[in-house]
């Protein structure tokens, strides 16, 4: 009966939703296909599941061939639930359907499907190699359910043989996969079917553990099967612990939990988990009374559907017949043992066949039939000494996983650590970088503030400059200035054996211009005279103020004659000059010049050409003398 509540808890989903609509709606069936992959709602009778079966094909739209894959993967497990073979061949179907190739998914199903019957039937080979299939298809598929769910059914296939290690590490694979998608439901039963390969391995306070982690974290309040389900896993630990009170107490507990939602088939199971631990305290009257129950209830069940017959019938028939042989009813005790051994011999449990066999045999030695006693208690060493070994290999290959866990833990911890180091180095390095930035920048920042600094200095020293070397009134070069110049010129004269000259030109009368109309006006005169001659200039010539109302004007590259020729036009200039203000105001200018001898001081130059202009002076004014 485990086995079958087990497979059926797991394997039939359902969902009470949504009513009837009347046309198909491709929405209305997703969010039922939703539903039904996130485990939100479990069923546990096939009438249900084909209610829900029907629902979604209402919804399925016309001409959908994504969502009629994904249908034809429901029908599949629903509406063959009672018709093994019908349901082979309509998987067989889709799998040889070489437009399914490609769909790996829906293969994947398809295959589950499959073996799912070739279990039902006891093809336990092909069920085996289907289940191979699917796990490939649905890793190919990455679809992270379709791998937990054939997970669990390989899980389940080793659980029936038996080989609980193994069922346990795929366990442990299927809920974590579960974990990905979030499905309750498949976590919970995960959880429930580790703690169950945990206690069939007698690892009770693990198997306790991981069933009140599913009680508190996966069933919700008004899921009165799984509630009734893990109490009665707890049941089983606590008999096979030899606590039977306790064991006893939580049966009572189921029995009233389905006798509340009228499920009276699993009351009947209840009630033989319950003849069990009777018979266990050795209570057999007790025993026979339970059983007179239990028959009341299957005949009243059977009533109503003749076929029936207990979730756990074989255990039944092994349990009355222990009960019925301890209070020496020998006779039927002796019918209840073959057939228990009868339904046995078609599913290979080596558990259910030692019980039975250490039971039978005490019962055969107690009716004096000591030859088939011997023999079943040889049959039962033979059996028990199997299920040691098989246990060891169990406990072996567990450690070994657990090892091989602990070890990837071990690795992932370092890596994790390593990659913490890289990290915490990382952080370091980007750290300094930005200081290394930040740095950068400021030094950037403070040479930009430099050079503006530097360019303004040089710009204000060049302006100090200009400043020195300018002559305020007239904005000609000033005396210093003009006299740099002359040096200058003299040097590349020089060094290039041309000839320059210099000429000195002073404003006629500047006292009289001054005394008859004023400082301001001379000021004036001033500005025009040195404005009246700049513009007669080339841009090589050289002005400057050399003393009041005197120039000195310095003629790079020009001989003495060409000079007079040049002086001739500044005079003419000055004279030609009119003053707005005073408008009867002439002006002219002296100008005394010379050519300058190449090994000469400037000084002796200048000299020469004053001389020329006192000549000019004496001579009348307003001329050019050279000399
Ligand atoms: P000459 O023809 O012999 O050169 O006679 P002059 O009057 O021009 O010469 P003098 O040296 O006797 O007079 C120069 C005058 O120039 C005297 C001075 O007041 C005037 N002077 C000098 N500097 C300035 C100035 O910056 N502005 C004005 N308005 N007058 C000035
Ligand atoms: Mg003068
Ligand atoms: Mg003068």
């Amino acid at each position: 009966m485990r086995q079958i509540a087990r497979a059926l808890l797991g394997s039939v989903l359902w969902l009470g939703c949504c009513g009837t609509a009347a046309a198909a709606d491709a929405d209305a069936f997703d969010e039922l296909v939703r539903q039904l992959e996130h485990g939100e709602q479990v069923f546990y009778d096939a009438k249900a599941a084909n209610a829900f079966l029907s629902q979604l094909k209402q919804q399925l739209p016309p001409n959908d061939e994504p969502r009629l894959r994904r249908y034809q993967r429901e029908a599949c497990a629903i509406e063959f639930a009672e018709d093994p073979k019908a349901g082979i061949a309509y998987s067989e179907r889709f799998i040889t359907d070489p437009a399914y190739a490609s769909d790996y998914l829906t293969l994947s199903y398809f295959y589950l499907c499959r073996a799912s019957f070739f279990g039902i039937t006891g093809d336990s080979a092909r069920q085996e190699a289907d289940l191979s299939q699917a796990l490939a298809l649905a890793n190919s598929s990455e679809d992270v359910l379709a791998q937990a769910n054939v997970l669990s059914a390989q899980a389940d296939l080793h659980s029936t043989r038996g080989e609980h290690a193994e069922a346990l590490i795929q366990l442990f694979k299927a809920y974590e996969l579960y974990q990905k998608t979030a499905n309750r439901q498949g976590l919970g039963l995960a959880l429930e079917n580790i703690a169950t390969a945990f206690r069939r391995m007698a690892e009770y306070d693990k198997a306790l553990e991981y069933l009140e982690t599913s009680e508190r974290e996966y069933i919700a309040p008004n899921d009165s099967y799984r509630q009734a389900f893990v109490l009665t896993q707890k049941a089983f630990i606590f008999a096979e612990m030899g606590k039977t009170p306790q064991a006893r107490a939580v049966l009572q507990q189921v029995q009233k939990i389905y006798q509340d939602i009228n499920d009276e088939r699993y009351a009947v199971a209840a009630g033989i988990e319950l003849l069990w631990i009777s018979n266990l305290e050795q209570k057999f009257t007790q025993s026979l009374e339970l059983i007179a129950a239990l028959e009341q209830q299957i005949r009243r069940i059977q009533a109503k559907d003749p076929d029936f017959l207990p979730y756990n019938n074989t255990l039944y028939q092994l349990y009355q017949a222990e009960a019925l042989a301890e209070t020496g009813k020998s006779a039927p005790a002796a019918l209840k043992f073959a057939a228990a051994d009868a339904l046995l011999a078609q599913q290979n449990n080596p558990r259910y066949m030692l019980m039975l066999r250490q039971a039978w045999s005490r019962a055969e030695a107690k009716a004096g039939r000591y030859e088939h006693a011997y023999q079943l208690q040889t049959e039962a060493v033979v059996l028990q000494d199997q299920l040691n070994s098989q246990a060891k290999l169990q406990r072996e290959a567990l450690l070994k996983f657990q090892f091989d866990s602990e070890l990837q833990t071990q690795k992932n911890s370092q890596l994790q650590a390593e990659n913490r180091l890289t990290g915490q180095q990382l952080a370091v390095l980007e750290a300094a970088q930005r200081w290394q930035y930040t740095a950068i920048g400021l030094f950037v920042v403070l040479a930009l503030i430099a050079l503006f600094y530097a360019i303004s200095q040089i710009q204000r020293n060049r302006r100090l400059h200009k400043l020195a070397m300018t002559d305020e009134l007239t904005q000609v070069g000033n005396r210093r200035a003009i006299l740099e110049q002359c040096n200058r010129v003299q040097e590349q004269a020089r060094h290039s054996q041309q000839a320059w000259s210099l000429m000195i030109a002073d404003i006629d009368h500047f006292k009289q211009c001054n005394d008859l109309y004023g400082h301001d006006a001379g000021d004036e005169v001033l500005r025009g005279v040195a404005q009246a001659m700049q513009s007669v200039l080339r841009t090589q010539d050289r002005i400057g103020r050399s003393g009041g109302e005197e120039f000195l004007l310095v003629l790079p590259d020009t001989t003495e004659l060409q000079a007079t020729a040049i002086a001739e036009q500044l005079r003419q200039a000055v004279a030609a000059l009119r003053f707005a203000a005073y408008s009867e105001l002439r002006i002219s200018i002296s100008i005394g010049l010379t050519q300058a001898g190449r090994h000469e001081q400037v000084r002796e130059v200048i000299t020469r050409a004053d001389s020329a202009l006192y000549q000019a002076k004496n001579r009348g004014r307003n001329q050019v003398v050279s000399c």
